[in-house]
């Protein structure tokens, strides 16, 4: 099964919500970062929030950026996404290994630690959207939340989950964002309450074998919900070797004429994808022109 994100309304368009299923690409990012399974599902949750984040941008050349910063053993983590389903990220600490929370689950939380969110939204503008808010819980999807509501004025109710298989691989991803948009009434908001009070944990569904349709349709249950669209997501790198000679040139000329003066090749890992970049010190000298 691909993964994908659908765009819905419900209760006369009062309602806006996104879901995805993202179990793949958060398989990737595992794969191509070695990532331990509290570190998975930390990483994997923020991705999951950067697709469905960034189909809120308006132009296909806009960025967004989520930024956690912790004091847990997992440090930050980074995860950039488009507004076409392309997400891609890091972390800090790839390999942290911690007891089990309360609740026998991975303990993100205790992962990440406190610190703080910052999303940025670069939208070629000269100065891009930055906000900053402190964590209030770690698990991202309530600290998502919480910055909805602080930082752009919009209630909104994140879910984001991470299931692992025994065998340590991704089982299961997804997460859905409804927000509530301006004229909503009292009346249908204490029924998305109820409703989300009761509503399983985002991995349930996902192993219910729920859609990100059916997702959408179970949240939303009586409100009158409507899908509007659905697009593929992935993890996609636009990294390439141009780009890196970029960050080469703007690591500045002196760190450049260290490495010409080493007279060896150097290489170059993107931290995005770990894509490996070989430069030999002629191609460097080129960069200093
Ligand atoms: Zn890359």
């Amino acid at each position: 099964m691909n993964d994908y994100m659908v765009r819905g309304t419900a209760a006369g368009a009062h309602i806006r919500i996104l879901a995805a299923r993202s179990t793949l690409l958060v398989e990737k990012a595992r794969q191509i970062h070695k990532t331990s399974p509290v570190v998975t599902a930390a990483l994997g949750r923020l991705l999951t929030a950067g697709c469905l984040m960034g189909s809120f941008m308006k132009s296909e050349e806009d960025r967004l950026t989520l930024n956690i910063h912790g004091d847990g053993p997992v440090g930050a983590i980074c995860v950039t996404a488009d507004n076409k389903g392309h997400v891609k990220g890091f972390v800090g600490q790839t390999m942290v290994i911690i007891p089990a929370n309360a609740k026998g689950k991975l303990d993100v939380a205790g992962a990440i630690g406190s610190g703080y969110l910052n999303v940025i939204r670069d939208t070629g503008l000269k100065e891009p959207y930055s906000s900053t808010v402190e964590l209030i819980s770690g698990e991202i999807a309530e600290d998502l939340t919480y910055y909805f509501a602080s930082s752009e004025q919009i209630p909104s109710s994140v879910g984001l989950g991470v299931l692992m298989s025994k065998e340590n691989t991704v089982a299961q991803a997804g997460g859905f964002i409804i927000q509530l948009m301006p004229g909503v009434s009292d009346d249908i908001i204490t029924q998305l309450e109820d409703k989300l009070a009761k509503t399983p944990s985002v991995t349930q569904m996902l192993e219910n074998g729920l859609t990100p349709e059916d997702m959408v349709k179970s949240l939303l249950t009586g409100l009158e919900p409507e899908i509007l669209e659905s697009s593929p997501v992935s993890f996609s790198c636009n990294c390439n070797e141009d780009t890196v000679k970029g960050a080469l040139i703007a690591a500045g000329r002196r760190n450049l004429e260290e490495m010409i003066a080493d007279n060896k090749d150097i290489e170059i890992k993107c931290r995005f994808c770990g894509h490996k970049y070989t430069f030999s010190p002629e191609e460097l000298k080129t960069l200093t022109l």
